[in-house]
C-alpha cells in the first residue's frame, strides 16, 4: 500500500507544479472579461473546488494523493464502508495520522488571498468551498461555508462528542509511538510507504465518552451534505447577484446544483477552470486557465 505524502520542503524541491494540470496562459481578453464581470456585481457568491488548492501542493480529486483526505484519495473512502468495517477505519486513520503534519501545514496561495481581497473590497457575499483544507480561513476569509465539511474536526458516530483534529493527533501519537518513524520514511519522490504490518498495528482512536468510532467531519463519497448546510447555501445563492466558480469541474451534484439554482434565478455565472466542467454549456462565461495566474492580477484592477 502506498500513500502519497509530500514533505514540508516540497516547494524547495520545485515539485509543486506537478499538481497543476497542463494549461494555457491567460489572454488579455480573458482578463478584461473577468474584470468587467467583477465590476458589474456587488454581491458575488464564490464557489471553489480542488483546483484552487493545487498550487498550495494539495492534489486535486483525480490525482493520486496523500490518502489522508477522503475526498481526494485515488480510491476514495466510501461512507458505508467506513461506518461498517473496522479494518477500513484502521487503514484510513493510519494514513490520516501519517499525512496530518503535512496536510495541516499547507499554506494558502495567491488565489485564496485574492478571494479574501475581493471579500474585503465588499464584493463577496460568501465563499462556498468543496475543499476540506481550511485554506480560505487561513487566508483570512470570514464567511466560508464548507460544503463537504472539514478535515479539522472529528466527530463520534455514536454520540455528540467531537474533538479538534490537531488534538486528536496528540492522542494518536501517544497510542502509536512506533508509528512516528513513518513520518521520516518520505522518499525523494514524495511517497511514503505504509506496510501492512504498520496498518495492522495501528491503534485506532475511539470516542472517550462511548468507545464509538470516530470520523472526520468530511462528507465522504456515498454520504449526503447535511440538509441544514444545503439550505444555508441555497439562501446564500438567493441573496447573491452572481456566482463566480473557481477551480472545480462541478462533477459532484452538491456543487452542480448551486449553478442550476443560480441559472433558474437568472443570475450571471462565470466559470474559471483549466479543464472542462459539467456546467460549461449553461454558464454565461467560461475562462480556461489557472486561477493563480489571473486572480491576483484581477484584484489589483477592480474598482472598489
Ligand atoms: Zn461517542
Amino acid at each position: 500500500m502506498f500513500t502519497r505524502f509530500i514533505p514540508n520542503n516540497f516547494k524547495k524541491l520545485g515539485r509543486q507544479i506537478v499538481y497543476v494540470p497542463k494549461h494555457k496562459p491567460p489572454e488579455q481578453r480573458d482578463f478584461e472579461t473577468l474584470r468587467e464581470f467583477i465590476n458589474r456585481h456587488q454581491k458575488i457568491l464564490v464557489l471553489t473546488g480542488a483546483g484552487i488548492s493545487t498550487e498550495s501542493g494539495i492534489p486535486d480529486y483525480r490525482s493520486e494523493e496523500v490518502g489522508l483526505y477522503a475526498r481526494s484519495n485515488h480510491k476514495p473512502v466510501q461512507y458505508q464502508e467506513f461506518v461498517k468495517y473496522p479494518k477500513v477505519r484502521q487503514r484510513y486513520w493510519a494514513r490520516n495520522f501519517v499525512g496530518w503534519p503535512r496536510f495541516s501545514s499547507v499554506e494558502p496561495n495567491g488565489s485564496h488571498l485574492a478571494i479574501n481581497r475581493l471579500e474585503k473590497a465588499g464584493k463577496v457575499t460568501a465563499v462556498v468551498t468543496q475543499n476540506v483544507d481550511r485554506l480560505h480561513q487561513k487566508a483570512g476569509s470570514e464567511y466560508v461555508i464548507e460544503l463537504h465539511g472539514s478535515g479539522y474536526i472529528v466527530k463520534c458516530l455514536s454520540c455528540p462528542y467531537e474533538i479538534d483534529r490537531t488534538e486528536l493527533q496528540e492522542v494518536m501519537m501517544r497510542n502509536n509511538p512506533a508509528m512516528e518513524s513513518s513520518f521520516t520514511m518520505i522518499r525523494p519522490d514524495g511517497d511514503v510507504e505504509l506496510s501492512k504490518e504498520q496498518v495492522d498495528e495501528f491503534r485506532v482512536p475511539l470516542c472517550p465518552k462511548c468507545d464509538g468510532p470516530l470520523k472526520p467531519n468530511i462528507v465522504f463519497f456515498g454520504d449526503n451534505v447535511p440538509k441544514v448546510r444545503v439550505e444555508q447555501v441555497r439562501s446564500q445563492v438567493a441573496s447573491s447577484d452572481a456566482v463566480f466558480v473557481l477551480g472545480t469541474s462541478l462533477t459532484v451534484y452538491s456543487s452542480y446544483r448551486i449553478i442550476l439554482q443560480a441559472k433558474e434565478e437568472n443570475k450571471e455565472v462565470v466559470l474559471l477552470n483549466i479543464g472542462p466542467t459539467r456546467a460549461d454549456n449553461i454558464v454565461d462565461i467560461k475562462v480556461s486557465t489557472k486561477c493563480g495566474e489571473i486572480l491576483p492580477k484581477l484584484c489589483n484592477s477592480i474598482d472598489s
